[in-house]
């Protein structure tokens, strides 16, 4: 199955890069730059009373899809939270993903419990945020030696998801900030690190809780845990637009292994031919899309389906897969420090994952404990 041979050939392939940065001496790459995308700019830090009484801020970097789950579960406790982006809400891969969820896909690997729990969460919420892109599939995988079946999955707009996250988090006063996050802003002489702010653009943004979820974009995160280099994998993807409304998930194998999520819109979301692991360097909102790929997805569509030989081509974009050096996401409190905490990593799995992440994150940064799944397959502790 095209998903499942796409993890672990990604598996293999990080961990030998991995292993050639570490040999070269691998110590960070180039910071992003200013550009305007999605999202507005203005630079408050949303308050909101502590237990203490004490205003208290949260600052969450990086508005993906998992800093927006963040944003959105705390919103539900009540708690207001400012999201600072370089590019927009969504406007990497959160927002270019296919939206393809499948509940048992992950068994035997350390996000079973994690994708059991957020795909039952993705019905829940496609309910009460009213998403109309919401809707079961079947799936099944075409390969030169026979056709096989999997199991049922289902497949959202993640666009509509985040916004709709996003729109629930700023009607409860949480904020957004348009800029770069260039470095953090340490307290001198404690033995327990404690983050004070962050520095945007140039200017310092006090904070008293700071959460990094900037995807596959690691130099700020490595400020904090030095050994936690992160990696992307660069797709394209083609939207293209039959106009039938079709119900099934395609996973082929042997042709490059593109994978096809047809949408309720009439369009089908086509995607493969994955780059190779490497430092992101590309900066935030300014991915490259290279003409050369997108054509490849559209030749073997329409080579493979009469479906898409007719069929408009409507977008062409490109994004990258988050991935931790050992392939695990990396979640949880950040070690040695006090009031800094992370949630990254999520590799091929981030829609499906992202809202059983932003609860469990939601009730460790309030609680102390995530109860409604563990986080310890995840805990940052595990690169020291
Ligand atoms: C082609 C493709 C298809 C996919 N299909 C699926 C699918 O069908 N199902 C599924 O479950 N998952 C899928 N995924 C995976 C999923 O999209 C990702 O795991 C998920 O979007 C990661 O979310 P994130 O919030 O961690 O990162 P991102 O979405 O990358 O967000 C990180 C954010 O941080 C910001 N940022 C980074 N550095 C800075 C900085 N210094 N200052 C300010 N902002 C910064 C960026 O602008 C960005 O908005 C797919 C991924 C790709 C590439």
């Amino acid at each position: 199955m095209g998903r499942h041979r796409l993890c672990f050939g990604l598996r293999l392939a990080l961990e030998a890069v991995f292993l050639t940065l570490t040999l070269s001496g691998f110590a960070g790459f180039v910071s992003p730059h200013s550009a305007q995308l999605r999202g507005r700019r203005h630079m408050e830090v949303a308050r909101h009373a502590g237990p203490d009484g004490d205003d208290k801020t949260v600052l969450i970097l990086g508005g993906g899809i998992i800093g927006v789950s963040i944003s959105y579960h705390l919103a539900q406790r009540g708690v207001k939270s400012t999201i600072v982006d370089r590019a927009g809400i969504a406007s990497c891969a959160s927002g270019k993903a296919g939206g393809f969820l499948a509940r048992n896909w992950n068994a035997g690997t350390p996000t079973d419990e994690l994708s059991q729990k957020s795909f039952d969460m993705h019905e829940e919420t496609a309910k009460e945020l009213s998403l109309s892109s919401y809707r079961r599939l079947k799936c099944q995988s075409v390969a030169v030696d026979g056709t096989g079946a999997k199991p049922a999955g289902a497949k959202l707009k993640n666009l509509e998801l985040c916004d709709a996250m996003w729109s629930y988090s700023e009607q409860h006063g949480s904020n957004f900030v348009k800029g770069t996050v260039e470095n953090l802003c340490y307290e001198d002489g404690d033995s327990e690190r404690h983050i004070r702010g962050v520095v945007v653009d140039g200017q310092k943004m006090a904070s008293d809780v700071v959460i990094l979820s900037m995807g596959p974009w690691g130099e700020v995160l490595q400020q904090a845990v030095p050994a936690c280099s992160m990696l992307g994998v660069k797709y394209h993807s083609v939207l293209m637009r039959s106009g039938r409304v079709l119900n099934e998930a395609v996973f082929f194998s042997g042709l490059g292994d593109p994978e096809v999520y047809p949408r309720n819109d009439g369009n089908h979301y086509v995607t493969g031919f994955p780059d190779p692991p490497q430092v992101v360097k590309e900066i935030p909102g300014e991915v490259e899309v290279r003409e050369e790929m997108c054509s490849r997805l559209i030749k073997t569509m329409q080579q493979v389906s009469s479906e898409m030989a007719e069929a408009e081509v409507t977008t062409k974009q490109s994004c990258y897969l988050p991935f931790t050096r050992d392939s695990v996401p990396c979640m949880g409190k950040v070690p040695k420090h006090e009031n800094v905490f992370v949630a990254t990593g999520h590799g091929c799995w981030g829609i499906l994952l992202s809202l059983a992440s932003g609860k469990a994150m939601s009730e460790l940064i309030l609680d102390g404990e995530a109860t409604s799944v563990s986080l310890e397959p995840f805990d940052p502790k595990r690169f020291g």
